[in-house]
């Protein structure tokens, strides 16, 4: 039997929601749909602690999908926030704040000398992605199937028909023109990067490099060596989108770790500290070619916002190498608790530094087409079963979880005795 959740103001709100808001919520995956129950409103958060409208409490493993790294209202980032905003909210004006975060950054991220910043992550990839194609005179992208790079019209892409043809729009509204020119190819498929080299002149190859939009799907040996190769004979840019992996899988993102310098980085999550901020930044000489500095337009009227970029310098100042290694053992703590439990079942956990996934399969998950083959019917049924336990993953087998460094052993202990309850729940 699994413990119920007084849900009695949730519904209450859910209705009032869905009245003024499509599906009742400002983004899809909070609806909780693809875990088949109805939004959880979430009333305040502390360290790693959620509690609901109806006075639930929660181990957040969502973590407002990245943002939160150090967990919630962190008090030095709180502290920078307010003293922020009562310097004033917003100029529209240059700051001293936004040059000490650029500096952070540069020093963090290898491929980074200069960025911009901008308010979220979608603005950040669509700018990359025109200055690639200004830089190189070429319209063509080659991206990953399964890769989320934010809602930008031709990013919004499924597979053709063949490999290496022209995507195809995978949302109505998004016009077949702006995905003509994205081929999408599946993720770690060296011999699909090829024949897609072969056929099309691309302005860059982007991908996330360690995705975390399908779960978590680390790259094969080789492969992101392989695409910085390629491109260089080709004469297309490499874009990597570090949203989720930058400054959370270590100080430098996927690139420091893996050697492989991109032309241009795409940030956002982790560096606005949990307000709207992202940024794409690159080589001195790429990115002079921005507006006002180059002729390539690209602006925003929060872009770097006092706010966002208080609450960033803050976040970023606090991740030192031994943040880094507790991070680390928390996630390897977590992943090994949950294979433990999860040992006679078809259930396997794959991590990295901040990042984890339970896929419910026993099959290798390389890609796309493997991840949707896993049992996603049974994820959504453990999925409820943790909630009635107190425990807050991801609402869909596809997200990872983001533990945090303000998770403790404590609620690590919550989690795995609530995950095997679960497990017994589902098999
Ligand atoms: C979240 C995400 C984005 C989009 O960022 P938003 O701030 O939601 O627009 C882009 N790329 C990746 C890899 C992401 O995870």
């Amino acid at each position: 039997m699994s413990t119920s959740l007084t849900d009695t103001r949730s519904a209450e709100l859910y209705e009032r929601a869905q009245r003024v808001l499509p599906g009742g919520v400002n983004s899809p995956v909070r609806a909780m749909k693809a875990i088949g129950r109805d939004p959880i409103f979430v009333e305040r958060g502390e360290g790693a602690e959620l509690t609901d409208v109806d006075g639930n409490t929660y181990v957040d493993y969502v973590c407002s999908w990245g943002p939160l790294i150090h967990g919630h209202a962190h008090p030095a980032i709180v502290e920078a926030v307010t003293a922020a905003a009562a310097d004033g909210t917003t100029f529209g004006a240059a700051t001293t704040g936004e040059v000490d975060l650029a500096e952070l950054v540069t020093q963090r991220m290898p491929a980074v000398d200069m960025l911009r910043m901008t308010s979220s992550g979608t603005e950040a990839s669509m700018s990359a992605i025109r200055l690639a194609r200004a830089a190189t005179g070429r319209e063509k992208l080659l991206k990953f199937a399964g890769a989320y790079h934010g809602h930008v019209d031709g990013l919004l892409a499924d597979a053709g028909s063949g490999l290496a043809t022209q995507g195809i729009p995978s949302s109505p509204g998004v016009p077949v023109a702006a995905t003509a020119n994205t081929v999408v190819v599946p993720w770690n498929d060296e011999a699909a990067v090829r024949a897609a080299f072969a056929a099309h002149e691309f302005a860059a190859v982007l991908a996330e490099p360690y995705p975390a939009n399908m779960g978590l799907v680390p790259p094969a040996a080789g492969f992101l060596a392989l695409l910085r190769e390629l491109a260089d004979d080709n004469g297309a840019l490499l874009i990597f989108d570090e949203v989720i992996s930058g400054f959370r899988v270590g100080p430098g993102g996927v690139q420091e770790l893996v050697d492989v310098l991109p032309d241009l980085t795409v940030m956002g999550k982790v560096i606005g500290g949990g307000l709207p901020a992202a940024a794409y930044g690159g080589s001195v000489d790429l990115m002079s070619r921005i507006a006002p500095a180059g002729d390539v337009y690209q602006a925003g009227t929060l872009s770097g916002n006092p706010l966002a970029v208080a609450a960033g310098r803050v976040t970023l100042e606090l991740l030192d190498d031994a943040a880094y290694t507790k991070l680390s053992s928390t996630t390897v703590a977590l992943a090994d608790g949950l294979r433990e439990a999860a040992a006679t079942y078809p259930v396997q956990v794959i991590h990295t530094c901040g990042l984890l996934t339970v896929f419910f399969s026993s099959e290798p998950v390389t890609d796309y087409a493997s991840a949707t083959r896993c049992d996603t019917t049974a994820y959504a049924a453990w999925c409820r079963e943790l909630l009635a336990r107190g425990v807050y993953p991801p609402a869909s087998q596809f997200e990872t979880w983001f533990p945090s460094l303000a998770h403790n052993s404590e609620h690590l202990e919550r989690t795995l005795e609530a995950a095997c309850a679960a497990f017994a729940e589902v098999f």
